[in-house]
């Protein structure tokens, strides 16, 4: 059986990188899947393929910071499982790599706009569907950069600690309703988004340098972590930071 046999799952920014893992996992592990996106023809190639593989999945347009598309998901939802068990606020989009002076206005607006508002309006939308259906797991990708400052990313770093002040404060105001709220702080993983650090040589070994096992992590290292915190397995943990950085901010 697997580890989220009956449960039915929303993830965010699932057409590629970890939220595509964790919708091949989910889907792997019994999970009934909806997750969104707003790279639509990547999102439908993934949901043909694990369709394909004996999965239940269904990808939907769905633009983070954008209140109509989350209402439209959470319908669309609730008319093919009518419960929700499992959100994964996954989507989010990197910093401009700037100095703070140089960063617009716009440019932290956006960053807060999905990282940050993206994740409360998921939160919003999901929990009284959650409530209705005896309790759930809103798991929140933040990050390392959630937990230490980082030099050139400072706008990234504030909407990625506020993610993790958000999830302990929705962790007890709603755990008597049975829902569970943690937040994930990954270090450097191999996806598109630090495709720029990936292909710079001396840049990566500089970060291998300062991490303590020497790797980066795969998106399916995230995956598993992520996992865990949506299924039972984890029922008593919430309002709890899983970080997954090779030690990095242990230092
Ligand atoms: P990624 O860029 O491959 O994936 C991010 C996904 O979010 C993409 O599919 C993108 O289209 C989607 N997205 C962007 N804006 C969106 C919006 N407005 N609405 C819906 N979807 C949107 O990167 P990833 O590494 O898979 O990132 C996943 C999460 O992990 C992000 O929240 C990111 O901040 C976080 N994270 C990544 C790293 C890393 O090193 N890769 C480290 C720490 C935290």
């Amino acid at each position: 059986m697997g580890r989220l046999e009956g449960k039915v799952a929303l993830i965010t920014g699932a057409a590629r990188g970890q939220g595509e893992s964790e919708a091949r996992l989910f889907a792997k592990e019994g999970a009934r899947i909806v997750f969104g996106d707003i790279l639509d023809e990547k999102g439908e190639k993934v949901e043909a393929e694990i369709i394909e593989g004996g999965g239940v999945a269904k990808y939907v347009h769905l633009d983070v910071t954008d209140e109509n598309d989350w209402d439209s998901a959470i319908k669309l939802l609730s008319n093919r499982h009518s419960k929700l068990d499992i959100l994964v606020n996954n989507a989010g989009i990197a910093s401009t790599g700037k100095n703070l002076e140089e960063v617009t206005t716009e440019e932290w607006d956006r960053i807060q706009g999905v990282n940050l508002k993206g994740v409360f309006l998921g939160a919003k939308a999901a929990i009284p569907y959650m409530k209705a259906s005896g309790g759930g797991s809103i798991v929140n990708i933040s990050s390392m950069a959630g937990l230490v400052g980082v030099p050139g990313i400072a706008a990234y770093a504030a909407s990625k600690g506020a993610v993790r002040l958000l999830t302990k404060s929705i962790a007890v105001e709603y755990g008597p309703q049975n829902i569970r709220c943690n937040s994930v702080h990954p270090g450097y993983i191999e996806t598109e988004m630090i495709g720029g650090l990936l292909a710079n040589r001396e840049a990566m070994s500089n970060r291998l340098a300062i991490t303590p096992l020497g790797i980066f992590a795969t998106a399916h290292d995230v995956a598993l972590s992520v996992l865990y915190l949506a299924s039972d397995e984890s029922r008593y943990v919430t309002g709890s930071e899983l970080v997954i950085d090779g030690g990095i901010t242990a230092q």
